[in-house]
């Protein structure tokens, strides 16, 4: 796939002095004092440079908190001249960008259930027609390349030179431990087909929970990501929207000092190549854990059977067999014969463990039943 994307470079409108593009606020605008409190702690990370808020919230059920609306703006303008930060919102409807640049936000972002639908797209471009303002594009919530690029050829073909493409990760119907799976081939595809196009991760959406922000976020500096869209609140736990992924100004300055962000060396191939090989990894990891799971869950099974038969734990005849028979397989597999008697060992430790687990619960049960 080809484009003809035309940007402006991002250090011609936003000096951040060749460091990263960090954008921090809360998921949702929610009261003046929310605001302006969250804005005075994150206005002390200098690496922050612009403050975010959902203003009109695009919720799954009609009744959901659906955001503040107008009033919001006003806070965001005064979020501008109390702490010098500059603010963005979501736009979905053409009324949402009139009202922004009444208010004179900094930069407009659309959502990822907004890029899912070119006529939304398309009405939003016209809107901008004409109109000198950096626009940022997420990724639209399925994972289609094709949809994300078009996105921002229309918002392009309207005059908008200043974009920025801003990952999100993608809908994913599989079991994983993130909330939006980041499929990272994507925007690194996007990268090599559009070089001049900067990107910045949002590793909430993708995390969906605090414990993951820190590796995600390394993880798109390692990729040479331009920066990050960072969700923050000051009372992340009472957030009205998207709380367990959002967090207290404090924890985001940590997490952003303990960031290693290296230089980039801009080879594309050499990072899709190695992507996909990790990709993989973690699909055979997933695979492993999942059959260690299953495993587990049938000793599990024999041991409560041992127990009903009073049958002892350990099988010593039974395990020795075990060790042979699998380091033949292993070691012909071509796996090292100490790391394959170890995880045996280790394997093995467990099992036992868990079936002495199950056979003093059930001790303790007929205790218990002969007592009372
Ligand atoms: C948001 O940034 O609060 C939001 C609604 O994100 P997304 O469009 O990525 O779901
Ligand atoms: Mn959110």
């Amino acid at each position: 796939m080809g484009t003809d994307i035309e940007i402006t470079p991002f250090a011609d409108w936003l000096p951040v002095e060749g460091g990263p593009f960090i954008i921090a606020g809360p998921c949702s605008a929610e009261s003046e004092h929310q605001v302006m409190e969250t804005a005075r702690q994150i206005a002390e990370i200098p690496m922050v440079k612009v403050f975010r808020s959902g203003i009109w919230k695009p919720r799954t059920r009609p009744g959901d908190f659906e955001g503040v609306g107008e009033k919001g703006l006003k806070w965001l303008k005064k979020v501008k001249n109390v702490y010098g930060l500059k603010t963005t919102v979501e736009i979905a409807e053409p009324k949402h960008v009139e009202l922004a640049l009444k208010y004179n936000i900094d930069m407009l972002w659309i959502g990822a259930r907004t890029v899912v639908n070119p006529f939304s797209v398309q009405s939003l471009a016209e809107a901008l027609q004409g109109v000198d303002i950096p626009i940022l594009i997420k990724n639209p919530i399925n994972p289609d390349l094709k949809l994300w690029v078009g996105a921002i050829e229309r918002i392009n073909a309207a005059g908008i030179d200043k974009i920025v493409a801003v990952h999100r990760g993608f809908h994913y119907f599989e079991k994983s431990p993130y909330r939006n799976a980041p499929m990272w081939e994507i925007p690194i595809e996007l990268k090599r087909i559009a070089p001049s196009l900067p990107i910045i991760v949002d590793p909430s959406h993708i995390s969906g929970k605090r414990e993951l922000l820190q590796s995600v976020s390394q993880r798109a500096f390692d990729l040479e990501m331009d920066g990050l869209m960072i969700e923050s609140h000051y009372d992340p736990g009472n957030a009205k929207t998207d709380a367990s992924q959002q967090l207290a100004p404090k924890d985001l300055k940590e997490i952003l000092e303990n960031l290693i962000i290296r230089e980039k060396k801009g080879d594309i191939d050499f990072e899709v190549k190695l992507e996909e090989l990790r990709t993989e990894i973690d699909k055979i990891d997933g695979q492993l854990l999942q059959n260690l799971a299953q495993r587990m869950e049938i000793v599990d099974e024999i041991g409560e059977y041992k127990e009903q038969k009073g049958i002892t734990i350990l099988q010593m005849k039974r395990w020795a067999g075990i060790i042979e028979d699998r380091l033949s397989i292993g070691t012909h597999l071509g796996l090292n014969d100490t790391f394959l008697k170890n995880l045996l060992a280790l394997m093995h430790k467990e099992s036992l463990q868990r079936q002495t687990d199950i056979f003093n619960k059930a001790k303790n049960k007929r205790r218990k039943e002969a007592r009372g």
